[in-house]
């Protein structure tokens, strides 16, 4: 996009305006925009507050906000490294998951697996799970499993779940756990 292509920013009048900008010490204090995600979905976004559901609930930026801060430059990009157990995600002792898993191979296999850790690293998300069919623990990168079911269950919004450009750990995994233990 390009702002105020109409206007002629060499005019008199908008160079002395422009340089005022460049020397102003005049800080963001409050920011409103509309972010449109590929959906077509608007969110409504500030520092303070967002329309989306996550912030509702959480209270707590969302990735709205975080989108809106690196945008304006107000915050460096996180390199998050995080880690997240089994029980900090809640899923209790031996659920087991079925997975269908593209290897790096591109062979697709299907797997019972009992996640123990899940990790995002430089924006990948890997689950660290133990495997009932090679009987050890083994690393899946969470964008080649092509669907997770539990119980029978299939957790419908996987790839919307973990294809979130800054996803907040927490976040991810409750939702991943709570579609999946959700009593049908
Ligand atoms: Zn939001």
């Amino acid at each position: 996009m390009m702002l105020w292509d109409n206007v002629d920013h060499n005019a008199e009048e908008q160079i002395e305006r422009i340089a005022e900008a460049i020397g102003s010490n005049d800080k963001i204090v409050s920011f409103e925009a509309v972010l449109r995600d590929p959906d077509g979905n608007d969110f409504k976004t500030s520092f303070e507050k967002c329309s989306c559901s996550d912030f509702k609930k959480r209270k707590l930026p969302c990735k709205h906000m975080y989108s809106l801060a690196f945008f304006l430059g107000l915050l460096e990009k996180l390199k998050v490294e995080k880690n997240l157990t089994r029980k900090d995600m809640g899923i209790p002792a031996g659920t087991v998951f079925h997975i269908e898993y593209k290897g790096s191979d591109g062979k697709v296999s299907e797997r019972d697996i009992e996640i123990q850790k899940i990790t995002l690293k430089n924006d990948k998300l890997y689950l660290y799970a133990y495997c009932h069919i090679s009987h050890s623990v083994k690393t899946f990168l969470a964008n080649n499993i092509l669907s997770m079911s539990y119980e029978g269950r299939q957790i419908k919004n996987l790839r919307k779940i973990l294809e979130i450009e800054y996803p907040s750990p927490g976040d991810l995994v409750a939702k991943l756990a709570a579609e999946a233990l959700e009593p049908s």
